[in-house]
Parts: structure tokens; sequence; C-alpha cells
């Protein structure tokens, strides 16, 4: 059986915050509000896997009132969201995802980014795909007061 799944995420950018993006850390003066670390990538990912496997959101499996994770690293989410899928004997066939940034530019950091990704759920990297745009100017994100991510996940078993 072949489950897929979409995630959204948008987080406010802020000066005097680290900025976490698909669990690699940017060169960056703003970064993204959050009571986690405010990872949108990492975010998107794990409601995409989650509504792939029929699991609920992010925000039910890790209330964001919780003091247990604030200012949590977000790895820590898409790990445990791993570990839950292959518990229910889900293998993640592949995650493909646009991040909509204005700056800095993505490029020097997609490899990095999808390497982390992989790692932090078990995958091969060649199983994740990160594509990036700038907004053209436009809304939140195109003035850079915003990150935004969007991701999809294709999960398979047996049965
Ligand atoms: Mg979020």
């Amino acid at each position: 059986m072949l489950r897929v799944g979409i995630g959204y995420d948008i987080h406010r950018l802020m000066p005097g915050r680290r900025f976490v993006l698909g669990g690699v850390v940017l060169p960056a003066e703003r970064g993204p509000l959050g009571h986690s670390d405010g990872d949108a990538l990492l975010h998107a990912i794990v409601d995409a896997l989650l509504g792939a496997a029929g699991l609920g959101d992010i925000g039910q499996r890790y209330p964001p009132g919780d003091p247990a994770w604030k200012d949590a690293e977000s790895r820590l989410f898409a790990a445990e969201t791993a570990g839950a899928l292959r518990e229910r004997g889900w293998r993640i066939v592949n995650i493909d995802a646009t991040v909509v940034l204005e700056r800095p530019k993505l490029a020097p950091h997609l490899d990095a980014m999808r390497e982390a990704i992989a790692g932090t759920l078990g995958i091969e990297a060649g199983c994740v795909n990160v594509k990036a745009k700038t907004n053209e100017g436009l809304d939140a994100a195109g003035a850079g007061d915003a990150v935004v991510a969007h991701a999809v996940a294709l999960l398979e078993r047996d049965g």
C-alpha cells in the first residue's frame, strides 16, 4: 500500500533567533520565531509524514504549549515521527520539499539539508529532495519577514 501526505509551515523571522532549516544552521541575522527551534522545513516534512500515515499533525503530537518542547530541536520531532512510522510498518519512499525564502540564498546549503534530514529520518539522502525559491519580493516571505516550507511524503507498507 502506498500513502501520500502533504505538509506546510510558516514562521516569522525575527532578529536574534538562530536560523535552523532542515536541521542545518544558516548564516543569517534573523531566524524563525517558534516555541521549538522554528525549523519550518522539518515541521512541514513531519506534517507530510504524519499525514501520509494518518497520524494527525505536528501540533497534536508535539503541542506547542508543552514545556517539554520549549526550544526543542525539531530533529527530535522528525526522529520520533520516523520511529512511529517504522513501528507501524511504514517505509519512507521519498520526500520532496520547497522552501520559500528571500535570504539567505539556500543553494549552497541544499545538499547539507538533504543529508541532515535523511540522517534524522534514517533514510538515504537520495530519498530526500529540497528545492528553494524566493517569493519575488511579494508578501511576507518576499519581504524577508517569513520562511515558508511545503513538503510531500510518500510511504509504503505491505498490506
Ligand atoms: Mg512550525
